[in-house]
């Protein structure tokens, strides 16, 4: 059953006597999710903040916190005095405890060592310096579960022989008042909770918000193009294709079969096999792979999901990997460099991985967004080609 560590930390309080003020260690991540936290809590207790993180990468963003820390207390109004005391940089220690948890994502076991980790320092230092209490700002963020957080410090404070606080400062809307505080003080607030893998997780989010939001421009750019100038790029871009070398010298072909407001490669397909090459398209076999399947003519094609057309699966007739000779990659928009912003799918990406093929990417001038930001599991496409 769920707690309210709310209702829990609110008894506590209301225990609290006329002119009482109880000694709380404070473990603190950082100075944003302690803001609220000492506003709110500074009218109880004297309290020393703990800064104590060696999660926290790069060892400049960790010193740059412990400043934010300060200015945090500085300007705090508070009732009672509010002390700071920081803990070691031990990173090794973390990198040791999170090893074969690096792709944990965020809230999983990996989080659920470090919050024990930092928590039993806490506990640890508040026994020694016989603090009434310890608790952590750790259950403001949204991104942590208050409930695994106070069983865990639960365990420690009997494990350690002193009192945890129980918290969830996520309550009464307490991260929203810790972001208008930051606002109001000019504060830096990270995006991401602290170390190497928060951070590498938070930046693909950004780069798949990003990329959401190129594919949306593209979409409307490729939506308002005028037929006139689609055809007369389309054919443009095929001559220049049939001249390029890659093309000459190969002798099987996996190219899309483009739907309109995709070049119309079908121009490609008919030429392609005039000059007698062989020509595979793709036919998705599940949600993560596709197979190139040689086609002789269009009526081998059907629509399928997304209204793309698709041969008929025959294993007989896949075109093996290794014999690929030329790719034409398909593209929702590319730069001129071949950074390829594909459909968020990554059928090619995955495809097109240690293939030994020409690669060549084939886009209208109008539809080129730029700069296109890659993943690490992007692939670049060496060659573009264009109406110009
Ligand atoms: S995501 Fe945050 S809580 Fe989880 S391991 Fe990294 S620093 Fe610790």
């Amino acid at each position: 059953m769920k707690i309210n560590y709310q209702i829990e930390l609110d008894k506590i309080i209301n225990n609290i006597k006329e002119g009482q003020v109880l000694k709380l260690l404070l473990h603190s991540c950082c100075g944003p999710c302690s803001s609220y936290v000492l506003e709110y809590l500074s009218k109880y207790f004297e309290i020393t903040v703990f800064y104590y993180n060696p999660n926290i990468y790069p060892p400049e963003e960790y010193s740059y916190r412990v400043e934010e820390q300060k200015k945090i207390i500085e300007l705090t109004e508070a009732k009672n005095p509010i002390h700071l005391i920081t803990g070691e940089y031990e990173a090794e220690k973390f990198y040791k405890m999170a090893r074969g948890l690096e792709e944990v994502l965020e809230g999983g076991l990996r989080c659920h060592k470090c919050y024990e980790m930092r928590l039993r320092e806490t506990a640890r230092l508040a026994k020694e310096y016989d603090f009434d209490y310890f608790t952590t700002t750790l259950s403001i963020s949204p991104h942590k579960n208050s409930q695994i957080l106070n069983k865990i410090a639960e365990k420690i404070s009997q494990e350690e022989g002193v009192k945890n606080l129980p918290s969830d400062f996520k309550k009464n809307n307490g991260y929203k008042r810790s972001c208008e505080i930051t606002r109001e003080f000019g504060m830096y607030r990270q995006d991401y909770c602290g170390c190497i893998f928060s951070k590498r997780e938070s930046e693909e989010r950004n780069l798949k918000k990003a990329k959401n939001e190129l594919r949306k421009k593209a979409k409307e750019i490729a939506l308002d193009l005028d037929r006139e100038y689609m055809k007369e790029a389309d054919e443009k871009i095929i001559e220049k294709l049939r001249m390029r070398s890659e093309y000459q010298g190969a002798k099987n072909i996996f190219t899309y079969v483009g739907k309109s407001p995709e070049i119309d490669t079908s121009l490609f397909i008919k030429k392609a096999w005039e000059d007698g090459k062989n020509i595979a398209v793709p036919r998705c076999r599940d949600a993560e792979n596709m197979d190139a399947i040689i086609i002789k003519s269009f009526e081998e094609l059907k629509t399928a999901s997304f209204g793309i057309l698709e041969p008929e699966f025959n294993e007989d007739l896949i075109m093996p990997k290794e014999e690929i000779d030329l790719v034409i990659v398909p593209c929702a928009s590319a730069d001129k460099a071949g950074n390829r912003l594909g459909f968020g799918r990554g059928y090619y990406d995955r495809f097109l991985e240690n293939l030994k093929a020409e690669k060549i990417l084939l886009i209208r001038e109008k539809q080129i967004l730029s700069p296109i930001p890659m993943g690490k599991y992007d692939q670049k496409i060496e060659v573009v080609i264009t109406e110009k």
